[in-house]
């Protein structure tokens, strides 16, 4: 492994590698990468790979509109196919201050041009058949909004990130960061020690344990999101949209032949990946509930991984005072996949350039928090 590094990154997720790759395009000097189990094995390979443009805050929005423009042409510039299934997302909205937050998205929304559609309770009865409506106000849709696979996109990453020079290593754990008079000076792992004035935290759900490394507090909790997935199962030959029973916090999708619907978040931070009985109860009331005709699907498998929450829902980006050279990518609160390629981009610019020129990230930075400056997030009862 090499000694001397112009940046290391920790973390072989799909915000570590979308950074990775960005900086040896802009010919960064010498990248390593280093990923303490095997590329994609945090929340990256547990997650359903939504993308949406329906957000309720313009950073969001901002962070959505250009990683598309990537998603869109990833075949072309990754040569792999992530299959970009634009779906559509269908937010239900039960309450009336569902309501009040869908239309204030909508005026927010249609500023950036984002086609998205008010649909009153008989419009969604009518694109939706199989959906039980009674207690349904209205909703909104997006035809943007879809999915693509994780995988795909993280292999793609991966390969062209080796290709322009970046050096990636697996099985190699980060156990210390060294600094020197606040500057970054290198890190110490289970495979010796390298050189660097610059250090990326892309550790996912363990950003905090690598900000204690550094001395920092980086408010990130690991929280627990269970899904599954139906054995095949035919609803309608319609094309169904990702639907969101907000209030619920719940979620489904086509998968292949079967459904992937959503599981419950846990309140409590920890570490745990297992799925459990309760959660797909829970999961397959939900969906019953909402979809009455799925309560002859049969539950064929379930996974769990680990959402990076932050107390404001946002991602924390940028530089930190006091720690000249630590850069922090973390916070994503379910949607770091979709806006990874977005994030690799600023990152970049930030480390090469000085400054994130694609998209100002100084309202995602680290001192927010101790400013008060939280950023108002309407939605935060929905995860991917
Ligand atoms: C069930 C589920 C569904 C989701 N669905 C969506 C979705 O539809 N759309 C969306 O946008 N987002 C979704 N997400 C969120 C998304 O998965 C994350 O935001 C994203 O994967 C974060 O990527 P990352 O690279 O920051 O983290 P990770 O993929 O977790 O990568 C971090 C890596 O750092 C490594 N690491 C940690 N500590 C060290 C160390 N000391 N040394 C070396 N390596 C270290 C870990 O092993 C890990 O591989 C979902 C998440 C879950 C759990």
């Amino acid at each position: 492994m090499e000694k001397v590094a112009d940046v290391v990154i920790i973390g072989g997720g799909v915000i570590g590698l979308s950074i990775a790759y960005h900086l040896g395009k802009k010919r960064a000097g010498k990248i390593v990468l280093l990923e303490k189990g095997q590329l994609g094995e945090g929340s990256t390979g547990r997650c359903v790979g939504g993308i949406r443009t329906q957000f309720s805050t313009e950073i969001n929005i901002l962070f959505s509109l250009e990683s598309i423009k990537t998603f869109d042409h990833f075949k072309e510039e990754f040569g792999i196919d992530p299959e970009f299934r634009k779906i559509g997302y269908l937010f239900l909205a039960t309450t009336d201050l569902d309501v009040k937050i869908f239309k204030q998205n909508i005026a927010l929304q249609k500023k950036f041009g984002i086609p998205v559609e008010w649909l009153d309770p008989e419009e969604i009865t009518k694109r939706c058949p199989y959906l039980k409506v009674d207690d349904v106000l209205g909703g909104t849709f997006c035809s943007l909004d879809g999915y693509v696979g994780p995988s795909e996109v993280l292999s793609g990453f991966a390969r062209d990130a080796k290709r322009v020079g970046v050096k990636i290593y697996e099985g190699v754990e980060v156990k210390d960061i060294l600094t020197d008079q606040e500057r970054i000076t290198g890190v110490r792992t289970n495979g010796g020690e390298i050189s660097t004035p610059v250090v990326v935290n892309a550790s996912g759900p363990y950003a905090s344990l690598i900000g204690k490394m550094a001395k920092l507090d980086i408010p990130v909790k690991p929280l627990r999101r269970q899904v599954f997935v139906t054995a095949p199962f035919h609803l309608t030959d319609l094309t169904i949209p990702l639907t969101i029973d907000f209030q619920r916090g719940w979620y489904f999708r086509q998968e292949v032949d079967g459904f992937l619907i959503s599981g419950p978040l846990d309140q409590e931070p920890s570490f745990n990946t297992n799925t459990d009985y309760g959660a797909m109860l829970e999961a397959s009331k939900n969906a019953i509930y909402r979809i009455p005709a799925l309560e002859k699907a049969r539950i064929a498998r379930g996974w769990a991984g680990l959402y990076e929450i932050s107390p404001d829902h946002h991602a924390i980006l940028g530089k930190v005072p006091g720690v000249e050279g630590f850069i922090l990518a973390n916070g994503f609160s379910g949607h770091g996949f979709q806006h990874s390629p977005a994030v690799g981009k600023v990152i970049s610019e930030l480390i090469v350039d000085g400054r994130a020129s694609t998209i100002d990230i100084s309202s995602l930075s680290l001192e927010r928090f101790e400013k008060g400056d939280h950023i108002l997030e309407p939605m935060t009862a929905f995860k991917e």
